[in-house]
Formats: C-alpha cells, sequence, structure tokens
C-alpha cells in the first residue's frame, strides 16, 4: 500500500481493479469469496471493485453456486478481447481462440503433411485465425495477442529458430515480427515444451512449487524448465533440448549434426524403424495406439524409449532440482507403458535421497497442456492496467 502516495484513492483503487483482473486472467471465473482469498483483499473492497468493472462494462458476474451456496462467478467481459493460441506439432496444427477468462471460445485442428512446408504454416495459420473470428463474430482488433507453440526451441534475443537443422525453412526468420505484421498484433512463438511447462506452473501439476520439469516425450523429446515459476531458456534458447544429450556415443547421426542423441534412439523414427521387419509400415499414432491396445511388439518399442528418456531426465533433474516433473507429448498416450518405465529408470539413475523429483506425474492438461500455456503466455504478455485505460 505504501507505494501510493497517501490521499491518492483513485491511485489504490486501479491497483486493486489491476489486482483482481491479473487473478482472474490467472484463475479464470471466480466468486467474489475466492477473488478475496487469492487477492488478500477484504470482502468489502472486492465487492466495491466488482461493482465499478461491471459498470464499466469490465467484468461480467453470472449466478453461480459452490458448495451447494449461490454465489456470483465473476469473468472478464468477452468483449475486452480474443486470445490466439497455436500449436505446430509434427503431423497437425491446432488453433484456439479464447476469451481473457481462458474460456475456449473456438478451436480448429488441421493435419500437417510428413513433409510440409514450414513457410506456408504461417500463412496458414493467420489465414485460419482470421475465419476463426469470423465464426465467432469477432473482429481483427479483437485480438490481444497470440502465441505460437512451436516443436523448436526459439531464441529469445533474435526471435529465431535456436537449433538448425530441425526446421530448415524457418532459420533465420523473425518468426513473431512476420506474424505480428500480418495479424496485426503482438505475437510470441515460444518452444511447445516451454509452454506446457508454464502451463503446469500456473494452473496445473506444478501450481504449488517455484522450480519444476515439464518432459515433452513425441516424435521428438524435449523439457520445458520453470525456475521461480519462470521459463528458463537459457543463453540460447536451447535449454531444456534433452532430446540432443548423448547416450549412444558408437550411435547414429541426429537431425543436428551429433552422434547417438536421444532422439535417434526414442525419436520417432527410432521407435519406428525396429517394427518394420515385421509389422510393414506403421505411423507414429498407430504404434501408440496398438501398444495401448496391448500390442507387445509396438509396447515393446515404446518401454524402451521410455527407459532412455527417464534416464536423461534422472541427468537433468540433478542439474536443476524441480520439485514437480510433468510428463505429456503423444509418447504419454500409451498409459502406463510408457509411465512404468520412465518412472523406473527415472528412479534407477536418481541417487537415494534425491527423492523430490521421482515421482513424475501426467501433464494435468493432456494434449490440451501447449494451447493452455499459449493462452497464459498472451494474456501474462499483455498489461491490465493498460486495458483498463483503454476501456475507461
Ligand atoms: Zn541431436
Amino acid at each position: 500500500m505504501s507505494r501510493w502516495p497517501a490521499g491518492s484513492q483513485s491511485g489504490l483503487r486501479e491497483a486493486n481493479a489491476a489486482k483482481i483482473i491479473d487473478t482472474i486472467k490467472r484463475f479464470g471465473g471466480l466468486t467474489q469469496v475466492e477473488l478475496a482469498e487469492a487477492t488478500g483483499l477484504s470482502a468489502a473492497t472486492v465487492s466495491a471493485i466488482v461493482k465499478d468493472l461491471s459498470l464499466s462494462g469490465m467484468v461480467e458476474t453470472h449466478p453461480t453456486s459452490r458448495s451447494g451456496r449461490r454465489a456470483q462467478l465473476v469473468t472478464i467481459a468477452r468483449r475486452t478481447g480474443v486470445v490466439g493460441a497455436v500449436h505446430v506439432g509434427n503431423r497437425s496444427m491446432r488453433v484456439r481462440l479464447s476469451d481473457v477468462n481462458q474460456t475456449s471460445l473456438a478451436e480448429r485442428s488441421m493435419p500437417l503433411a510428413a513433409d510440409h512446408a514450414e513457410d506456408t504454416v504461417l500463412d496458414r495459420i493467420a489465414l485460419l485465425i482470421v475465419d476463426m473470428l469470423g465464426m465467432i463474430a469477432a473482429e481483427a482488433e479483437d485480438l490481444i495477442g497470440v502465441c505460437i507453440a512451436v516443436p523448436v526451441p526459439v531464441d529469445p534475443a533474435t526471435g529465431h529458430v535456436a537449433l538448425r537443422g530441425i526446421m530448415r525453412r524457418w532459420e533465420g526468420e523473425p518468426l513473431a515480427e512476420v506474424m505480428s505484421r500480418r495479424l496485426a498484433c503482438p505475437v510470441f512463438v515460444e518452444k511447445d515444451a516451454n509452454l506446457a511447462a508454464l502451463a503446469e506452473s500456473v494452473r496445473g501439476a506444478a501450481r504449488d512449487v517455484a522450480e519444476s520439469v515439464f518432459v515433452r516425450a513425441s516424435h521428438s523429446t524435449s523439457a520445458g524448465i520453470m525456475i521461480n515459476r519462470r521459463i528458463h531458456r537459457g543463453h540460447d534458447g536451447a535449454a531444456g533440448e534433452i532430446g540432443h544429450v548423448q547416450v549412444d556415443p558408437a550411435g547414429a547421426i541426429c537431425r543436428c549434426g551429433q552422434r547417438g542423441c536421444l532422439d535417434t534412439v526414442a525419436g520417432a523414427d527410432a521407435i519406428l524403424e525396429p517394427l518394420r521387419a515385421t509389422y510393414g509400415q506403421l505411423s507414429f499414432r498407430d504404434v501408440i495406439v496398438q501398444a495401448a491396445a496391448g500390442d507387445p511388439g509396438c509396447a515393446r518399442v515404446i518401454a524402451d524409449a521410455a527407459s532412455a528418456i527417464g534416464t536423461v531426465v534422472a541427468g537433468l533433474g540433478r542439474a536443476i532440482s524441480p520439485a514437480v516433473v510433468s510428463v505429456g507429448g503423444e509418447l504419454t498416450e500409451a498409459g502406463p507403458i510408457f509411465m512404468v518405465p520412465f518412472t523406473n529408470a527415472l528412479r534407477a539413475h536418481t541417487p537415494a535421497g534425491l527423492h523430490s523429483f521421482q515421482d513424475p506425474v501426467s501433464s494435468a492438461f493432456g494434449t490440451d497442456a501447449e494451447l493452455v500455456g499459449a493462452t497464459i503466455m498472451v494474456l501474462q504478455s499483455t498489461d491490465s492496467t493498460s486495458l483498463l485505460e483503454e476501456r475507461a
């Protein structure tokens, strides 16, 4: 409170209003009692500010019930803006438009060819977002920001892809700048594992801890690292790229140019290759579905990949000492076939006594983690105070 000069009632009120807006943005809709608890403001203050914000059209209240009692749910008015979240995966792309309460308004997905040209993906994202805005009767000006989750690290200093050889056509492109010009709003481009880690840290499995790691086990393996609740990207943006930790000094050459990386042992090609002689042509997705359905050969290759990943995550755990390790990505859809050998390897390679991160948990958001994180990223990057001023 001492931040505001004595007698500056309006300054204090504005600060409290911003606090309430931030809290709703973080958690979604809350009742007034929950808002008082989460902000530390008195019930009377919350009530007065909610009334003000409601009159100015910033927030809306809706009847709801909590523990059988009637209550008013406070949400941010939909017309305050639309948030775009995009996840570019290896074989598909998803786009979600949400309101500022993180409620999904529209969602679309489209397949991407195995050898898709990365440069056309940006065009498709822009067209799809404009199309979806039309679906929800919103205008381009309603977009307050877009965050694109990509399966490759991004250098925070340049905005370029940080690891060469993975998405060749995006190398040297300032992706966020290009998209920001096209969509005429702030655009963020972030590694998918980092966004999933952010989602877990703000609203998911790691919400009560400062240090956490999210492991994304899919066509390749990558980790998102949260230190003191912030994404740790490292000097060049490539922190957490555990798919490129050497696990076999005599192994195959990886896409990154190194030999025997984890991805050459536990990546999509390494999972498919040993099945080819007996199973013929399978897709990565087929292997996961068949493993989950009990096929022993498909289960074998996923379990072996899970062990290799768990061993490398044990090393990462020693370096970071996270309180929570959560895991997501397509491989985890095989359920215990992935999680059991992964957990066993993590424990086997962690010294007894360092138990804090030995019980990895599945992502709280499943296949949505990247989109949830992308939505949070936009909301965290837009300032509530300016939102209040714009609407005043
Ligand atoms: Zn590599």
